[in-house]
């Protein structure tokens, strides 16, 4: 096994199990980690930005003595590394108790972006959370998963607008020693370095390593001083406009990839590529294979059979299309290593609904066994657009299944909700057994005050964190302006009914659409008796020119007095910003052109803390929309559709949410909106769950895959597996 580094300084030995602590993301999703490094020190914790690494940085020698000294603290040291070591046996969990020997079938799962914490910025949006929420949900469930994906050194735009609403970002470059990544070293104790094919003049790679739990992430980083200047920020930032570049980080992503796993002498039975990005994976698999002397033909088969391919995009133009002269030019030289003739290769990824291009997922598609969409309407969609590469089939027949997103529940519950209400009306058992529908009918048993009193909290919470964003602002001598600061939510008042709207700004999400009729809408929000305000954050992606106007559109209608403060637009979108968000407001609000949304995932972090969600009927809400968990309407057709459907989501407020929230009793609880809160939840936490996911992953495509993997290493006689047959 090859090294790893890190930068930390020496820790007492008493305490020193701290530093493994603080480079497992364990802690993101345990209370009781972060706990541990909060009593270490609380002020560290604040400062560092909830980042442990960064913090024990920072610390100073004193302080960690003296914490090795102190009872109090050892006895809480003690217990939660007793738990997190208890957590890390590789041979526990639900996949060793029903499927197999997870040290022995490992499933390399490939995303170009991870969503795992604040502290990590290497996602640009919703695939991002997908993917890190899956790696925390395998390690919980012990699904034997490696991720691999970019280390994006800027990868983190920190959002300013202007005076004026321009979105400004400015690119934060990642400080990597006081990260929770650490470098991957080879057997001389060197940063390991590889080196890539392909590219002319070739890259090279280095790579670091985040620990997810029991799951392990290897980043690709290209930015080494070993490469040409103009192959140092291949891996600079999140997908590429310019297709050349882009190209290259795709081919570095996948080739690169099975590299760094061969480097590690890593073993992998299966392949899951989440999108289309990292698909030439496929092809250094097979060349792999060819090299140890199988046929083209044999290891594409092979590989087809134990590839798993998701893809998350409902829209043609939203799929990579490369250039045949791109193509050629990077590959004409490798397509011999694999016995693949370049118009073989073409065909592979021919689109026959748009000849012209490379296109990525039809490669993807072609290359692989199982083949998913993320939502059943996504389905649908997807057969229908791909419907072309099977001519022989009906649309209803095109073999793409589909597995539903979810959310890793432990992730992204509010902490006191989870702790104290759930672990108490619904029994300490609930978050273990959080797929359970049955489990969660015992919301019903939760007090509608109890409930309540809990979500006032939380929205008190999330207003004062954007008030004191506002100050911090107010106290920069270089942001002070009073337009900025009004427009930043401080006039925000708790009691008040509170929708909340936060996403990338892209432009089929619709973020102006509640800005459709302004006369109305400031009718709406400056009711006397039953006003409504209207908190939106989100980042438009920096070279979208379109989106960034949506935004300054956003903006101007947030410092507009006529609003009179009750829309406030929140800077710097991020996961902690987030997370007070899906906890705090009192109704999500979702409102994509439909079908546009493959499935939409921060509608279920709002429901699953009971926040009910108003959203078109797309993506999950489809399957999740019950009728009493929230509020749904049908997208309009023809034309205008954007004045149709604004329309018919103001008729919405004024006749159900708002009525439904001032609905309250002589205590101020309204008993009619709590129970849409608790079917909320219910909804949710078993079937919109990250794990609900897993195991479909694993009984629909997994296993499959795995028994034609284990096949075919029977019949070279390597492994035994008749124990593993017996299992399944
Ligand atoms: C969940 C999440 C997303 C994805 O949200 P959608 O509404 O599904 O697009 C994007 N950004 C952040 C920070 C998130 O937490």
């Amino acid at each position: 096994m090859k090294g790893i580094i890190d930068k930390l300084p020496h820790l007492p030995d008493r305490i020193s199990g701290l530093r493994e602590l603080a480079y497992n993301l364990w802690w993101s999703w345990h209370p009781e980690g972060r706990g541990l490094f909060k009593l270490l020190s609380r002020r560290g914790w604040f400062l560092s930005g909830h980042n442990p690494v960064k913090m024990l940085n920072s610390l100073d020698k004193t302080t960690l003595e003296s914490a090795s000294n102190d009872p109090h603290f050892l006895r809480h040291y003690d217990s939660v590394m007793e738990r997190f070591e208890s957590y890390m046996d590789l041979s526990a969990g639900w996949f060793c108790a029903n499927v197999a020997d997870p040290r022995r079938y490992r499933i390399a799962y490939f995303s170009a972006e991870y969503g795992l914490h604040h502290a990590l910025p290497f996602y640009a949006g919703g695939l991002g959370f997908l993917a890190g929420d899956y790696l925390k949900e395998c390690s919980d469930l012990g699904i034997p998963l490696i991720g691999v994906g970019f280390m994006y050194p800027q990868g983190y735009i920190r959002q300013m607008i202007t005076p004026d609403g321009w979105q400004a970002g400015a690119c934060e470059i990642l400080d990597r020693e006081s990260a929770p990544i650490r470098r991957v070293l080879d057997k001389k104790g060197d940063p390991l370095s590889l080196k890539i094919p392909v590219i002319d003049p070739p890259v090279y790679l280095e790579v670091w390593k985040v620990q997810v739990g029991k799951t392990d992430l290897y980043l690709i980083d290209s930015s080494t001083e070993a490469n040409e200047p103009e192959n140092r920020c291949i891996s600079e930032r999140l997908y590429a406009g310019d297709p050349e570049k882009r190209l290259r980080q795709e081919i570095v992503l996948g080739i690169g990839g099975i590299r760094v796993l061969k480097a590690l002498n890593i073993d992998y039975s299966i392949m899951h590529l989440n999108e289309g990005h990292p698909a030439f994976a496929v092809l250094e698999r097979i060349r792999e294979k060819v090299e140890a002397g199988k046929s083209f033909r044999d290891a594409f088969e092979e590989v087809q059979a134990t590839t798993i391919f998701t893809t998350h995009t409902p829209v043609p133009a939203g799929h990579d299309v490369f250039p045949i002269h791109l193509i050629e030019k990077y590959f004409l030289s490798y397509l011999p290593s694999l016995e693949l003739d370049k118009n073989d290769f073409r065909k592979l990824g021919f689109n026959p609904a748009d000849p012209g291009g490379f296109n990525m997922t039809a490669f993807a598609l072609r290359c692989s066994a199982y083949r998913n969409s993320v939502s059943k309407k996504h389905q649908d969609i997807t057969r229908r657009m791909w419907q072309s590469i099977w001519p022989d089939l009906p649309a209803d027949q095109v073999p793409i299944d589909y597995v539903t997103n979810g959310i890793h529940v432990p992730s992204w519950i509010d902490r006191r909700l989870g702790d104290i209400i759930f672990n108490r009306y619904l029994g300490r058992i609930w978050l273990e057994e959080h797929d359970r529908e049955r489990i969660w009918e015992m919301i019903d048993e939760i007090p509608n005050e109890v409930l309540w009193k809990h979500h006032m909290s939380m929205k008190n919470l999330l207003i004062t964190r954007i008030r004191e964003r506002a100050r911090q602002k107010w106290l920069d001598p270089s942001r002070s302006d009073s337009s900025l600061i009004m427009a930043s939510g401080v006039l925000l008042d708790p009691p008040v009914l509170t929708l909340g709207f936060a996403r990338r700004f892209a432009s089929y999400k619709r973020p102006a659409l509640l800005l459709q009729d302004i006369e109305r809408l400031k009718r709406i929000v400056n009711d006397i008796w039953r006003p409504v305000q209207i908190i939106f954050a989100g980042k438009a992606h920096q070279d979208d020119q379109n989106s960034k106007l949506l935004l300054q559109r956003v903006f101007s209608a947030a410092k507009d007095p006529t609003f009179g403060g009750r829309i406030a637009f929140v800077e710097d979108y991020d996961e902690l910003l987030a997370q007070y968000l899906v906890h705090g407001v009192d109704v999500w609000v979702n409102n994509p052109i439909p079908p546009m949304e493959a499935s939409g995932t921060s509608g279920m972090k709002a429901t699953l803390n009971g926040v009910p969600q108003l959203s078109v009927l797309d993506g999950w809400w489809i399957e999740g929309y019950n009728g009493k968990n929230g509020w749904a309407f049908e997208g309009q057709a023809g034309s205008n559709i954007d004045a149709k459907d604004a329309k018919i989501i103001y008729d919405i407020l004024e006749e159900k949410v708002i009525p439904a929230y001032y609905d309250v009793d002589n205590e101020g609880i309204p008993h009619g909106w709590v129970q849409m809160m608790k079917e909320a939840i219910k909804v949710t936490g078993p079937r919109f769950s990250a794990r609900r996911m897993a195991k479909e992953y694993t009984q629909k495509f997994y296993l499959r895959a795995l028994e034609t993997a284990m096949k075919s290493d029977y019949q070279l006689g390597r492994k035994d597996i008749s124990d593993f047959f017996s299992k399944i």
